[in-house]
Order: structure tokens, then sequence, then C-alpha cells
């Protein structure tokens, strides 16, 4: 009776994955929440993605991406595939031209800081908890600020790319509080780092990862478990940044998504 009842409900919904919820658009650099009845093996592009207990699953789409999604689903024997189109997302690009050669790389003493401070960065970003908060609304982190930077901007000075802006930034005064957007647990937390100052990255499951960074005051250790809303920081201009501002970054893993897929902005 299941399995007619089942097949039933194909006939009618040839077109919709059976029992299958998204959440999130299809465009560069988003972030997709997906939901699926327990019991349910889902593979996105062929390879096989991680389902909570409640049938949450996430995954990230890059910059670049160009071509479609294909998410398929595999039930009782039973399987379903569908195809997602990718939107191109539109990209700052500022050309700046006639500025006098200025010496841009760090000096040599500090590499080995830099190197230390990206295995820790990569190290936070790699981890494959079991956590479902990725499946909550994520909240703006910051009162009173202006966005001064987007995820995709790019600048070209002197006719050289540099590489691209993945975060957001949020202008505002030196010590504003920062909030947490989600419930999390902090992978990592430093007070100095050579590019990002006073850091922050919290593990939302699944590889969803957030990152705070120029903070002045950093509030929160390795291993703690913070609240959504929780004030975890101040607004600072720590690091290699030009004025206070909070930089946000979300990731997928490696995969580097533009944070305001999740935020309500206005
Ligand atoms: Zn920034």
């Amino acid at each position: 009776m299941k399995k007619l009842l089942f097949l039933i409900t194909t006939f009618f919904f040839s077109n919709i994955l059976y029992a299958l919820e998204l959440k999130g658009t299809f465009y560069q650099g988003n972030l997709i929440i997906g939901k699926v009845e327990s019991k349910s093996t889902i593979f996105i592009d062929k390879k096989k993605i991680k389902i909570s207990d409640q049938g949450f699953f996430a995954f990230g789409l890059n910059k670049e991406r160009k071509n479609d999604v294909t998410i398929e689903e595999v039930k009782n024997g039973f399987s379903e595939k569908i195809t997602k189109k990718v939107l191109k997302k539109k990209y700052q690009i500022q050309k700046i031209d006639g500025l006098p050669p200025k010496q841009v790389t760090p000096p040599k003493e500090v590499y080995e800081r830099i190197k230390r401070d990206n295995k820790l960065i990569t190290e936070a970003r790699s981890i494959d908890s079991n956590l479902i908060f990725f499946s909550n609304k994520f909240e703006v982190p910051i009162k009173n600020s202006i966005i001064t930077g987007v995820y995709g901007s790019q600048r070209i000075l002197n006719g050289i790319p540099k590489s691209p802006h993945y975060g957001l930034d949020f202008a505002a005064k030196e010590g504003t509080k920062i909030k947490a957007m989600l419930d999390g647990v902090v992978t990592l937390s430093e007070k100095n780092l050579y590019y990002t100052g006073g850091t922050i990255i919290f593990d939302h499951g699944h590889g969803v990862s957030t990152l705070y960074m120029h903070m002045k005051d950093v509030y929160v250790k390795k291993g703690q478990k913070i609240k959504k809303r929780d004030v975890i920081g101040t607004v600072g201009k720590t690091g290699r940044a030009t004025g206070a501002h909070l930089d946000i970054r979300l990731n997928w893993f490696d995969v580097k998504l533009d944070p305001a897929s999740v935020l309500k902005l206005d």
C-alpha cells in the first residue's frame, strides 16, 4: 500500500522530487539548504551528501559556477533526479589606473605567520560536524552600520586584477557590538592574525561555517557553544584593515559563499 501511494505521488508530481524541500535560490555563491524524509540518500552532482537524522542537508554553489546542479534522491530503491539551473550573479568590477606602483607583498618575516594563520583557518573550515544549526535563520550581526563591500567585487589596479572580495563589509564605529548570526560552536578564536586581526570562526554543521574578522575585542573561546544574538566581540580595524569595519564570511567547506545570500539586509 505504501508503495502504491508513493507511485501515485510520483505520478502527480513527476517534475518535483519526492518530498524534497529546498531553501535558497540557485544563484552563484549561494548556500542551499535541503530537507528530505529520513532514509533518503541524496547525491549532489553525483556526490553523496550527508543528511542529518532530521533530514537536513547543505551545499554551496561557488562564485563562478556555470553548470546546472543535479540533485538525485534515492529512497526505497526509487530514484528521482532534478536539474537546477545556476543563475549568474553580477559582480562589481572597479578599474583604477595610473596608480603609483606600491609594495603590496608582505615582508618576508611574516610569511611563516601567514602560513600558520591560513592553516588554522583552513582546518576550522574543513570540520564536518553533525550539527544542524545551518537549517535555522541567520540574523544580521551588527546594528547602525553601512555596507561598504560586497561579495565578488574585484578591483583591477593598473591593469592587474586583484583577488575578488568574498566578504560582506559593515562599516561601523570602533567598539560597536557584534552579535552571532546563528547558533554555532567556536572552532577558531584568535586575537591577532596577520591579515584578519581579531578573528572568530563558527561551525554550524555539515561544513557550513561563518567567519568574523578585524575585531577589536574577541569575547569567545574555541570550543564554546554560542547562541544566535550573543555578543561575541566588537568592531575594530585589526589585521590589514584600512578603517573600522566588520567583514563576515560564509563557507561551505572551502567553497566561499555570499554572506548576503543568508541575510535579510535592508
Ligand atoms: Zn572586507
